[in-house]
């Protein structure tokens, strides 16, 4: 009998899954990318996940990824999606190609400072708090983010490429489904004002990735459904 890992066969699952809330949506498949969400597992588990053909990780801590990407293969793409630190900008430019959590002007502008001075072009999405939970980082939806948004535009070393956001816990279908449409309409507005295209929503996660499919995410950022419940984090 061929051996199967649990963590490929949660991915064929979360994959399958994903299939299907595209297709109810009416969406290409190929629009949706899924994010394995490896926070707090091993650099092994991330291996078996990329095994089994997965090839996009997210991480939320800087500090995780410097452990992790130096015993991976390269061919890994690794977006960091937690809170990022002015201090840790450095090293997280060197690590992730994705940054899904800007949130203010100034970690924007250290950025798109220091991606210069490293001759990179990270792919830059801006964090917006749609629900306006005071726990919750991210610009607040409206004019702040507009603004944001509009210098984001003016970085010269910075690829920026949409929105990111996190829906409240435990809101039913109705309350994520809201909230996932308002952040598609910002970047909407965002697209027609800067003129940019702005593909990307990162929206989603392993409790509410379908109704996040159905409003349009382009990158579901997925990890206890495809690596098991968390002790921490
Ligand atoms: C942990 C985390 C996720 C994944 O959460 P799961 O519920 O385990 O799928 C997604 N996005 C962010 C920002 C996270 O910190």
């Amino acid at each position: 009998m061929p051996f199967t890992s649990q963590i490929s066969a949660n991915l064929d699952m979360v994959l399958d899954a994903i299939a299907a809330a595209a297709e109810k949506a009416g969406r290409n498949l190929t629009e949706v990318k899924l994010v394995a969400v490896s926070k707090t597992y091993p650099a092994g588990a991330v291996a078996e996940a990329l095994s089994a053909g997965q090839l996009s990780f997210g991480e939320n801590r800087v500090q995780e990824l410097e452990d992790k990407v130096p015993a991976l293969p390269e061919r890994i793409e690794w977006h960091l999606i937690g809170h990022l630190q002015g201090n840790k900008v450095r090293k997280a430019l060197m690590l992730a190609s994705w940054i899904h959590s800007v949130d203010t002007q100034k970690l924007l502008l250290k950025i798109d400072r220091v991606a210069g001075e490293l001759g990179v072009k990270p792919k830059i999405l801006l964090e917006v708090n749609v629900s306006g939970e005071e726990s919750k980082f991210g610009q607040a939806i409206g004019d702040d983010a507009m603004r944001l948004a509009r210098l984001a535009a003016k970085c010269g070393n910075i690829d920026f490429q949409g929105l990111m956001t996190m829906a409240p816990f435990g809101a039913d279908e109705r309350g994520l489904r809201g909230v996932f449409a308002r952040l598609r309409g910002l970047r909407d507005r965002i697209a027609v004002d800067t003129g940019l295209a702005l593909p990307e929503l990162s929206m989603g996660m392993s409790a509410d990735f379908v109704e996040a499919i159905a409003e349009g995410a382009t990158m579901v950022r997925i990890g206890s459904a495809i690596f098991g419940n968390r002790v921490q984090n």
